[in-house]
C-alpha cells in the first residue's frame, strides 16, 4: 500500500510515519507538508533513509501540486492543518484556507486519481462543549472556535465526497493528544518547557476546563485500525480515557518537575473557551478492537523526560515562535 501522509512533519503526523516504518520497514509513504511554523522536518530524520520514504515540501491548497503528488497512491492519511485554537482566535484566515480549502483540494485529487481510502483526521472539538456525558458519532456538530469550525467544515466536505462521489472516506475524531515532538505552544509542552526554564506558566481562567488526554501513539494506532478496518463513509472516535481539569493537569506537571503553585499565573480565560470535551469511543473499541495502551501517568512522565533531554529540539522552535 502506498500512502500519502499530509502534515507528516507535525506532531501527530510524524509519529504516524515513524511508527509505520518501525512496524513495516518495507512501507511506502510520501509525506506532503509545507513546513509551516509547526512542521519540523527533523521529526522525520529517523525515517529519511528508508527506501519507501519520500518527502515533498508543498501546500495542500495547491491543486496542481496535489494532483501530481496524489497519483499512484492507494490511501491518504490527512493530518495537515492549522491546529492551534489560540491562533485561530487571533486570525481565522489560515484556518479556513488550509483546513477547509486544503481538505477539499485533497479530496478532489483523491477522487480524480481513484485513491482507495481517505482517512480524514479530525477532533472532538467539532462538537462544541458538553457538561455531562459523552458525544457519540451521531451527535450534531456545534463548533465554537474558528479552529473547530474549520475542522467541522472539512469533516462535512469529506463525508460529502463519500456520499456524492463514492470516495472511500473515513473520518476519525480524537481527544487531546500529548507526547514527544508536540510543538511547544500547546499546553503540555508549553508548561513543561516553561517550568524547565524556571518560568511561570499561564493557566487560563480558573482552570476548570476539562479535556480527555490521549497518548499520540495510541491515536496513531487507532488511525491505522480505521485505515484498514473502518467502514467507508463513517466516523470513528478515538479516546484516551483520562479526563482531567486543566488545574489537575497543571498540578501533575508541577509535581513532575518538582515545582510549586507559586509558578502558576492565572491569566484571563481564552475567548469562548469550551468547558469540557468527552467522546464515547465504544464504536472503535467494539468494531475494531481499539483500546488505549499508554497509562497516562507513565506517558506523561516519559513526555516530561523527553522534553528534558531534547532542549535542542524545542528551544529554537520557541525562539522562532516568540514563545519566550
Ligand atoms: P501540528 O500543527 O503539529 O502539525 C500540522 C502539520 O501540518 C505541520 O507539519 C504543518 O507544516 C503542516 N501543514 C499546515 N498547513 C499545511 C498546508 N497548507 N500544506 C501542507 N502542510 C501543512 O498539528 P498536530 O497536532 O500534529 O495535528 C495533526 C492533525 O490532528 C490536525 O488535523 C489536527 O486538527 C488533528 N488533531 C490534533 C489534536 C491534538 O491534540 N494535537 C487533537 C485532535 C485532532
Amino acid at each position: 500500500m502506498r500512502i500519502l501522509v499530509t502534515g507528516g512533519a507535525g506532531f501527530i503526523g510524524s509519529e504516524y510515519v515513524r511508527r509505520r516504518f518501525r512496524s513495516d520497514p518495507a512501507a511506502r509513504i510520501t509525506v506532503l507538508d509545507n513546513l509551516t511554523y509547526s512542521g519540523v522536518e527533523a521529526n522525520l530524520a529517523t525515517v529519511a533513509e528508508h527506501r519507501g520514504y519520500r518527502f515533498v515540501r508543498g501546500d495542500i491548497c495547491d491543486p496542481d501540486l496535489v494532483g501530481q503528488v496524489m497519483a499512484g497512491h492507494d490511501a491518504v492519511v490527512h493530518f495537515a492543518a492549522e491546529s492551534h485554537v489560540d491562533r485561530s482566535i487571533d486570525g481565522a484566515g489560515p484556518f479556513a484556507r488550509t483546513n477547509v480549502l486544503g481538505t477539499q483540494v485533497l479530496l478532489d485529487a483523491a477522487h480524480r486519481h481513484r485513491v482507495g481510502r481517505f482517512v480524514h483526521v479530525s477532533t472532538d472539538e467539532v462538537y462544541g462543549s458538553i457538561g455531562e456525558g459523552s458525544w457519540t458519532e451521531e451527535c450534531p456538530l456545534a463548533p465554537n472556535s474558528p479552529y473547530a469550525a474549520s475542522k467541522a467544515g472539512a469533516d462535512l466536505l469529506a463525508l460529502a465526497y463519500h456520499r456524492t462521489h463514492g470516495l472511500d472516506v473515513v473520518v476519525t475524531r480524537c481527544t487531546n493528544n500529548y507526547g514527544p515532538h508536540q510543538f511547544p505552544e500547546k499546553v503540555i509542552p508549553l508548561f513543561i518547557t516553561h517550568l524547565l526554564d524556571g518560568r511561570t506558566v499561564p493557566l487560563y481562567g480558573d482552570g476548570r476546563n476539562v479535556r480527555d488526554w490521549l497518548h499520540v501513539s495510541d491515536h496513531c494506532r487507532g488511525i491505522d485500525l480505521v485505515l484498514h478496518g473502518g467502514r467507508a463513509g463513517e466516523v470513528y472516535h478515538i479516546g484516551g480515557g483520562t479526563e482531567l481539569s486543566n488545574h489537575k493537569l497543571t498540578g501533575l506537571l508541577l509535581d513532575a518537575v518538582g515545582a510549586g503553585w507559586d509558578r502558576v499565573e492565572y491569566v484571563a480565560d481564552r475567548k469562548g473557551h469550551d468547558l469540557r470535551y468527552s467522546l464515547d469511543d465504544g464504536k472503535i473499541r467494539e468494531q475494531l478492537g481499539y483500546a488505549p495502551q499508554t497509562d497516562f501517568a507513565e506517558g506523561l512522565a516519559a513526555t516530561v523526560a523527553w522534553y528534558r533531554t531534547h532542549r535542542s529540539w524545542w528551544e529554537p522552535l520557541k525562539e522562532r515562535a516568540k514563545l519566550r
